[in-house]
């Protein structure tokens, strides 16, 4: 950058923080986290004024330099989130980093469409919000702030982030070392902004700031209902349960080596990740036994109602007055072992496994907690049916219409179809680990905001953009 653009972009800069009331010198300090809402949103909306003056190729100049930065530090980001949050395995992390920094889509995602003829030319491009909320799960910190920083600076935006609480030193860190990346690279302060205290509160106060225009939420049932209740545009990036099917057709023997590795990946932490199989009954044996041999450890009996007890939590709900049915009993999931090593977990049943084992794997029937509820544990339940049919209908039903992921492994065609087409989920994997689904071993990109609820799918920087249209008559075209 010339001695002259960085002198206009100060002036520049220092005139919009004047207009809002606002000293440059307490931005500069700050480094993108701010004690409340109202000053990160509005540092935000003076770092996203100046990010509009500049040009696609400066702002490609900028990603660049968080794509490098994310790089360098993945390991220490890895390292960071697993001891604060308690979840995941390192070396998954790792990877999780290193793909959204290199993966994810930045400017080149931007497409302008156009339309020439007797009355000239019209364009539609794709503009920025403006600064955008983002809230992020406990379950990727990191590679979602990268992730959602890139794609949504490649579309011109500021961001306020709304992390998880139990994983706010990671995220603010995180945030930090992209903001100084940035700042590096001849780009705005503050353009990912967040509160030092991240909070439920802090969040709901984010989606109601006038200084907000699209909220985008990545997290469970109840962050995407918050969001499209807001009265504010809203992405929203919900829970999966995606089931596997195995037919008969399947290389077993690789199905079960697929299966482990995605339903181990980051101790099952990812919300595509393999959370119960579905195998069809003749070749169920098979399969198991060569999970064994992945690394998956088989429980039985009396040890998968013991593990039941640990890992989930049960309520009993009463039945109307007058009823007399049983109370139906309810299970949510103990939050205490999302994410633990399965050895861990294990542990807590009072057996005793190598380090090796990376899934603890149980049969069960169709109907039991741990194939309903979204675990996200390393503990595979797998339901033998008696055919396709059956097996479809099964995954459908405990997908729970989340339409997010689904994998099957088989090699009839006819088969699959039938079961993409019935299930609908955003992401289809046939033949590979769920991480394929995302890029990894898989062609595509790379995000870890897949909003089913919403349908903007696997986003990326065109998700987070408004169309706009401008129309020259009789001028410009050409033929
Ligand atoms: P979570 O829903 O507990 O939290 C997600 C975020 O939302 C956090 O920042 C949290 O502080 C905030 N939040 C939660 N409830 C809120 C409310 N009522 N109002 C305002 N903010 C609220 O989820 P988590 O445990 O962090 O992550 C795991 C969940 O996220 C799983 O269900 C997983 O499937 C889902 N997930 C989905 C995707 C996707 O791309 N679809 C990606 C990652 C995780």
């Amino acid at each position: 950058m010339s001695v002259d653009q960085a002198l206009i972009r100060k002036i520049t800069s220092e005139i919009l923080a004047k207009m809002q009331n606002r000293t440059v010198s307490a931005c500069q300090d700050c480094n993108g986290i701010f004690t409340t809402v109202d000053e990160a949103v509005a540092a935000a909306r003076i770092a996203y004024q100046e990010l509009r003056t500049l040009s696609l190729e400066k702002r490609e100049e900028l990603i660049k330099a968080m794509r490098n930065v994310a790089l360098e530090n993945a390991t220490m980001l890895a390292e960071m989130a697993v001891k604060e949050s308690g979840m995941g395995r390192v070396e998954d992390k790792i990877i999780k980093h290193k793909l959204v920094a290199v993966k994810t889509p930045g400017t080149e995602d931007l497409r302008t469409e156009a339309w020439s003829g007797d009355s000239g030319l019209t364009l539609v491009e794709m503009g920025p919000y403006g600064v955008i909320g983002a809230i992020t799960p406990t379950t990727n910190p990191v590679a979602t702030i990268i992730c959602n920083g890139i794609g949504m600076i490649a579309a011109g935006n500021a961001v306020f982030f709304s992390p998880h609480p139990t994983a706010k030193n990671t995220s603010i860190k995180t945030i930090t070392l992209l903001n100084e990346a940035i700042v590096k690279a001849g780009g705005p302060m503050n353009l990912l902004t967040s509160v030092a205290d991240p909070s439920i509160s802090a969040a709901n106060a984010m989606m109601k700031h006038a200084g907000i225009n699209l909220l985008v939420a990545t997290g469970g049932p109840g962050v995407v209902k918050a969001v499209l209740s807001s009265g504010k545009k809203a992405i929203g990036a919900g829970a999966g349960n995606p089931p596997v099917i195995v037919d008969e057709t399947a290389d077993i023997e690789k199905a079960a080596r697929d299966i482990i590795a995605g339903c181990s990946f980051d101790n099952n932490l990812p919300c595509i990740a393999e959370k119960e199989v579905i195998a069809v009954g003749c070749i169920a044996d098979r399969l198991i036994s060569n999970m064994q041999k992945y690394g998956a450890y088989l429980i039985s009996g009396s040890k998968i109602d013991q593990m039941l007890d640990v890992v989930m939590t049960a309520t009993e709900e009463k039945m109307a007055e007058g009823c007399t049915a049983k109370p139906i009993k309810r299970y949510g999931i103990n939050k205490d072992f999302v994410g633990k090593d399965a050895k861990y977990i294990l542990t807590q049943i009072g057996l005793d496994v190598p380090d090796t084992i990376k899934v603890i794997l149980c049969e069960t029937p169709a109907d039991h907690p741990f194939v309903i509820e979204e675990l996200m544990m390393p503990i595979l339940p797998v339901v033998q049916v008696k055919d396709i049919d059956a097996a479809i209908e099964l995954a459908v039903k405990v997908e729970h219409g989340n339409r997010h992921t689904a994998m099957m492994h088989s090699k009839n065609v006819d088969n699959m179809t039938r079961f993409a087409k019935a299930i609908e989920t955003t992401i289809f994997v046939k033949n590979a680990p769920s991480y394929a689904g995302i890029g990894v071993g898989g062609e595509g990109f790379c995000t870890f905001t897949i909003a089913g609820p919403t349908g903007e799918g696997l986003t990326t920087a065109r998700s987070f953009t408004r169309q706009r249209r401008c129309v020259l008559v009789d001028s410009f075209s050409i033929i």
